[in-house]
């Protein structure tokens, strides 16, 4: 989860309400604020207002801090966000067993506010760093795109989810027309622009929350398109050829036209248990080729047959 709203969110989870108040009154100034009073409820509140942070108490009836720091290290939604532990114990032995299960820190009451305040800054701002590297770690940073790596991560997830329902998947990959020239002509301080363009394009194309956008190499791109059969994967592609052909960029270099264009491969298949899907790339890419020796600013497609 990334950090983009303006002030960090912070869950308190104490089953005594004073408690609950003096953590509150030291760190509402800096903070939004939310608590729960038993671990079941914690569980329940942290998965609609995604915290930043927890501070949690162990000794609570029902079910205590550390089933409830288990349970949340175990859902991948919730597992990310750091978790304190406020308890009155002073047994060392908690202290190590809460740290095992993945609190990144240990507090004990009575609560000494302005070294829980500064702890608690320190492991925001830390997981302010975190979110941030995680995000650089998926993004391409010329396009704001998802870089490969996540791409393929995403296609390995999204090929076999899509398995359990046999459902279909679509691959487009697209290439810039005649680039290398362009390049040559503009700049490549221009060329960085045009990939820039074309994959604004790209986005405006493709609209779905579940799809997704990649640049996959240089002066090429990658769309996955869950739950996509063939005819909406053309007509998404058609939508890109379309808008790219719109940013009406000059390339007095290209071949086939006064202005950039793509050439575009779309690969879509019926998604089952255990197969590849570097199969929908692999395919995908070849009917790329295809549009390319074929005249490029065009679209060529195939459905895989599997089985
Ligand atoms: P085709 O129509 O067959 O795709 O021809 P092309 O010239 O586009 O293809 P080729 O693969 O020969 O050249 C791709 C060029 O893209 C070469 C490379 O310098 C340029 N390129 C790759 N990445 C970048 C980049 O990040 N910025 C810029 N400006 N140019 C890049
Ligand atoms: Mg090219
Ligand atoms: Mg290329």
């Amino acid at each position: 989860m990334t950090m983009t709203r303006d002030k960090a969110i912070i869950l308190i989870v104490d089953d005594e309400i004073s408690n609950i108040e003096i953590m509150n009154a030291t760190l509402e100034d800096e903070y939004e604020i939310c608590f729960s009073t038993s671990g079941e409820q914690a569980l329940q509140t942290a998965r609609t207002v995604m915290p930043d942070l927890i501070l949690l108490d162990i000794i609570m009836p029902g079910m205590d801090g550390f089933e409830t720091c288990q349970e949340l290290k175990r859902d991948p939604l919730l597992a990310d966000v750091p978790v304190i532990f406020t308890t009155g114990l002073h047994d060392v032995e908690d202290e190590a067993r809460g740290l095992a299960l993945g609190a990144i820190d240990y507090v004990t009451k009575p609560i000494q506010a302005a070294t829980l305040r500064i702890r608690v800054n320190n492991h925001i701002e830390l997981k302010r760093l975190r979110d941030q590297l995680a995000e650089i770690a998926i993004t391409d940073a010329l396009t704001g795109l998802s870089n490969r790596r996540h791409m393929e991560q995403k296609l390995m997830t999204e090929a076999s989810r899509l398995a359990r329902t046999e459902s279909w998947l679509s691959v487009i990959m697209l290439d810039i027309d005649f680039f290398k020239s362009f390049n040559d002509a503009y700049g490549h301080p221009a060329g960085d622009r045009c990939i820039a363009m074309v994959a604004s394009a790209l986005n405006r194309a493709v609209k779905r929350s579940s799809d997704l956008c990649a640049r996959y190499g240089g002066e090429e791109f990658a769309c996955i398109l869950p739950d996509t059969a063939p005819d909406a994967a053309h007509q998404i592609a058609e939508d890109i050829r379309n808008q790219v052909v719109s940013l009406n960029i000059p390339h007095s270099h290209s071949a086939v036209q006064s202005y950039v264009t793509v050439s575009i491969g779309v690969a879509s298949g019926i998604c089952l248990p255990g197969t590849s899907p570097d199969m929908w790339t692999n395919l995908a890419d070849q009917q790329l080729y295809k549009s390319k020796v074929n005249g490029r600013n065009q679209i060529n497609g195939t459905i895989i047959a599997i089985g």
